[in-house]
């Protein structure tokens, strides 16, 4: 007996599956992979169909995203591979989830359906949709070898049944915050990039007493926190410590409730106690950078590449001689240099085949195309000679989608390109519009591999998730609210800590860390 799982982000899937159940009573016509066994058949180059067919797609992802037909990329892709797509989703329609609904109760499913793992694992199994292990192996070489080369993509898409029923979205570019620091103030004061937690704490140390924005007044703000407070709790690392769950030789270990994250947050205590880190670190809110960098208070902060590398543009004139840049994150109390932060490698978004579909075989050729070189190509940067242009074997942008008054991923979701369908992200699209010293902090963490890997996304039985929904949720807002407590100092951590693992476990922690480990076990186990 298989129990359902069910991902734990939806809760109540339970409206759809009522609605679903009762077309599938509809026959039994499930479609069955052609020719089973028999050789399968090659097409030339990238065709997935010998003569041109047309087939419908349901795609109406986040609330806004909706499939158009006259898509240029999409256009391009039928001319290669004689697959040709109509949109079946309502162009009027907001609501994504809600159209998807009223879809699955219809019965009526176009051939190519664009949702959520969370539905694939849910109407998969019940009939909904094809399972695509025989299909990949047979038609689909490119994906075939990539889920070869990348077993966390294939158990992440594997549902509780075994079977794969989408392909899914693969984002690009690990890399997501690092630590930035003033370099102007260090060159002010004579100071060294900080390589350690220590040198880490003399350099704000230093910032905060030696006034490096030298307007005679001790207004420095060394550590700045736009989160209310994570990327100070998120200092922990720096003590070797987690905020959340991770896992060590197997073991699944709840970081607020190791020894590590006590030793962290008695010294971020101290930290805040000395004014290195912001007095309203917890209140401040989105801002605080653009506040505190452009008053020329701030010193340093630990923030997205992008966004943060962006200040030394938009503050050139403002702050004369501002210069914040990306540092390696300061060895931690081991030794160990190593990056909290980082960009999920697996997207939920994805396309899968639905029962109605008549050729499935033409479709998995048609979906594997964008896997092959061309097709990723094509996703990712649109079409040569219109939006790029290949310059020493490589597309690069041309100025009419880099320099115009809309942003880059604006003007390729225009054009059908970058669309969150089963395609694999490449991080260089993105790469040639980043400020330059945003490249290189990015560079820097993902070369020299200071981002640890990410705890997977999980998927749980309805039993799980009822544990995780009772007590999660409270033990969370506990943890928060004793580290906002700790780290404001208004109580003391070696004399409350005994306390508060016993209130953790009094509330259930125990068993959310046995309901983690499970879920993580079978994330493993999965093939
Ligand atoms: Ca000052």
């Amino acid at each position: 007996m298989k129990s359902k799982r069910i991902l734990s982000l939806i809760l109540a899937g339970v409206m759809g599956a009522t609605l679903f159940a009762g077309c599938s009573k509809k026959g039994d016509d499930k479609v069955e992979v052609k020719n089973k066994g028999a050789a399968v058949e090659k097409l030339e180059g990238n065709l997935a169909s010998k003569n041109p067919i047309q087939q419908t797609i349901h795609l109406h992802s986040y609330n806004r995203l909706i499939y158009k037909d006259e898509w240029p990329v999409f256009k391009k892709a039928a001319e290669i591979t004689n697959v040709s797509l109509k949109g079946a989703a309502p162009q009027s329609a907001t609501n994504s989830e809600q159209v998807f609904n009223i879809m699955m109760a219809s019965g009526d499913l176009p051939d190519i359906v664009v949702t959520e793992r969370e539905n694939f694992f849910k109407y998969g199994p019940e009939g909904a949709f094809v399972p695509l292990n025989e299909l990949i192996d047979k038609y689909a070489p490119n994906y075939k070898k990539y889920l070869e080369s990348n077993p966390n993509i294939k158990k992440f898409t594997t549902s509780p049944d075994g079977k794969i029923y989408s392909i899914n979205f693969v984002p690009d570019g690990e890399a997501a915050e690092g630590y930035f620091i003033r370099q102007d103030w260090l060159d002010k004061l004579n100071l060294k990039v900080p390589t350690t937690v220590n040198e880490y704490y003399e350099v704000l140390k230093a910032f905060r007493e030696k006034d490096p924005n030298g307007n005679g007044k001790k207004d420095e703000i060394p550590f700045i926190d736009r989160a209310k407070g994570k990327k100070t709790t998120q200092l922990c690392s720096l003590w070797g410590a987690y905020d959340a769950w991770y896992a060590k030789d197997g073991k699944v270990i709840y970081g607020p409730m190791d020894e590590a994250y006590k030793t962290a947050m008695i010294n971020i205590s101290k930290w805040y106690k000395e004014g290195l880190i912001d007095p309203e670190a917890f209140t401040r809110g989105a801002n605080a950078r653009n506040i505190l960098f452009e008053n020329n208070t701030g010193g340093s902060t630990h923030d997205w590449f992008a966004t943060t590398a962006l200040f030394n543009d938009s503050l050139k004139t403002k702050v004369p001689g501002f210069s914040v840049q990306p540092i390696a994150p300061p060895a931690d109390v081991n030794g160990k240099v190593w990056e909290i932060t980082s960009r999920p490698m697996m997207n939920k978004t994805g396309w899968g085949i639905s029962k109605s579909n008549k050729n499935p075989e033409a479709t998995m050729r048609y979906f594997d195309f964008w896997w092959s070189e061309e097709g990723r190509r094509l996703m990712n940067f649109g079409i040569e000679g219109q939006t790029y242009d290949m310059v020493n074997g490589k597309p690069i942008f041309k100025d009419s989608i880099l320099k115009t008054t809309k942003t880059v991923t604006q003007e390729l979701e225009a054009i059908g390109a970058q669309i969150q369908v089963g395609f694999h992200q490449d991080f260089s699209y993105e790469e040639q519009w980043m400020n330059p010293v945003a490249k290189q902090g990015a560079k820097m963490y993902i070369d020299k591999k200071y981002i640890v890997p990410e705890f997977p996304l999980l998927s749980y039985t309805t039993e799980e998730q009822k544990v995780i929904n009772e007590k999660g949720t409270s033990i969370d807002t506990l943890i928060k609210e004793q580290t906002q407590k700790w780290i404001l100092g208004a109580e003391s951590v070696e004399t409350t800590w005994d306390k508060y693992i016993s209130t953790l476990k009094n509330m259930g922690v125990n068993d959310l860390i046995k309901v983690q480990q499970t879920a993580y076990d079978n994330f493993n186990k999965a093939k």
